[in-house]
C-alpha cells in the first residue's frame, strides 16, 4: 500500500498507545479506526465527512 495516514483513529484521533486500532484500506490509502468508532463507519459513514475522502457519498448499508 503506497499511502498511509497517520496511525490514529480517523474519527477521534487517538493513537494506538491509547486504543486498539484497526486498519482500513480505502482508495489505496491506509487509515486507522478504533473499535469505538467502527459502528460509525458501518452505520453512519456520512459522519466521517472530512475525515475520509468521499465519505459523504457513502451510504449506510
Ligand atoms: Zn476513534
Amino acid at each position: 500500500m503506497e499511502n498511509q495516514h497517520n496511525k490514529e483513529c480517523v474519527f477521534c484521533k487517538r493513537d494506538d498507545q491509547q486504543v486498539p486500532l484497526v486498519q482500513l484500506s480505502y482508495q489505496s490509502t491506509a487509515y486507522w479506526i478504533c473499535p469505538q468508532h467502527i459502528p460509525i463507519l458501518i452505520h453512519e459513514p456520512s459522519k466521517l465527512q472530512g475525515m475520509l475522502p468521499g465519505a459523504e457519498k457513502m451510504q449506510a448499508g
